[in-house]
């Protein structure tokens, strides 16, 4: 079967069961276009939230889907590949971060949303990429521990030097992967493009960076930007999602290495078989479990 029959054949199906597809930015292109929704993981899960289908399957990694099951308790969600897991999220267990919390007593736990629901039952406030400096400069407690990405960590501390940030270590094995060498390679190339970065890379590169952002964030500066070339510095995906809603910018990677293979994991057929039953994974949270890390998800809305 062709790429567009199966699409056709997913879409005819999400019509027929009433079932709602979300797709986090990371996805490739042949699933963004049979998703409902598009975005970051917090955005998709507030969009979870307030659609009318009862039942949603997500195309990301396994901490995704249990967000939006956090934020919607009363809708079925499924992770289309249940193999599809976050490698950053599964760097920190429940009982890492307690130890944590005992060598740091007074500090506020703040997790970034790549966490798991676990984790997020014993940490105080969760913030995404793009809310975290704000979120934590409303913290009155100047004392902070942060997990899991020390990349982020590090980006936060040099936006909030007020602020006493211990870092827990951890991070992404793809944003890693470009370097000082990449910046200078890249800016050599392409001198007169912007370096749109997200705050999960190294600092030797988000300190160079022109922007650092969120997913989101970095779209959004790209789209709205009187520039017209632009070196991406985050998934690649991005980019090719940029390359098509900006046919006239140009768009240059910061390192072509900067493939997420987990998201990459999900495909089309995984996706159809969700919908019919033979594949995917219901998740189901224990319900102090989600109640536990709805608070510190509702901590990073009240502050936000
Ligand atoms: S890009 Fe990094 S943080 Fe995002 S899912 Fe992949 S490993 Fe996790």
């Amino acid at each position: 079967m062709k790429i567009r029959e199966l699409q056709e054949e997913i879409m005819a199906l999400k019509r027929e069961k009433n079932i709602c597809i979300l797709a986090h930015s990371y996805q490739t292109r042949e699933i963004v276009e049979i998703a409902d929704y598009t975005g970051d993981s917090f955005g998709l899960s507030i969009q979870a939230s307030k659609t009318p289908q009862q039942t949603v399957i997500l195309c990301g990694v396994r901490f995704m889907a249990e967000t939006v099951k956090i934020l919607s308790p009363e809708k079925t969600v499924y992770l289309s590949n249940p193999q599809a897991g976050c490698p950053m999220a599964e760097q920190v267990d429940r009982e890492i971060v307690s130890a944590a919390r005992v060598k740091y007593p007074g500090y506020t736990t703040v997790c970034y949303i790549n966490t798991t629901a676990e984790v997020k039952t014993v940490c105080d406030v969760c913030v995404t990429s793009s809310s975290a400096v704000k979120i934590i400069e409303r913290i009155p407690n100047e004392n902070i521990l942060f997990l899991p990405d020390k990349n982020l960590g590090s980006f936060l501390s040099r936006q909030l030097p007020q602020k006493n940030i211990v870092l827990l270590p951890g991070g992404c094995p793809t944003h890693v992967r470009a370097g000082r060498r990449d910046v200078e390679r890249v800016r050599a190339e392409h001198p007169g493009a912007l370096l749109l970065a997200h705050p999960e890379c190294l600092p030797e590169v988000a300190e160079q960076a022109d922007y650092v952002g969120s997913t989101t964030g970095i779209i959004e500066y790209a789209k709205t930007s009187r520039g017209k070339e632009f070196i991406i510095g985050t998934e690649l995906s991005i980019l090719q999602h940029l390359e098509f809603e900006c046919p006239d910018k140009r768009f240059y990677p910061l390192s072509k290495d900067m493939v997420c293979h987990n998201m990459k994991l999900t495909t089309l057929w995984d996706v159809y078989r969700c919908m019919t039953g033979e594949a995917g994974e219901e998740i189901r949270l224990e319900e102090e479990t989600r109640q536990k890390a709805k608070r510190c998800i509702d901590q990073m809305i009240l502050l936000g």
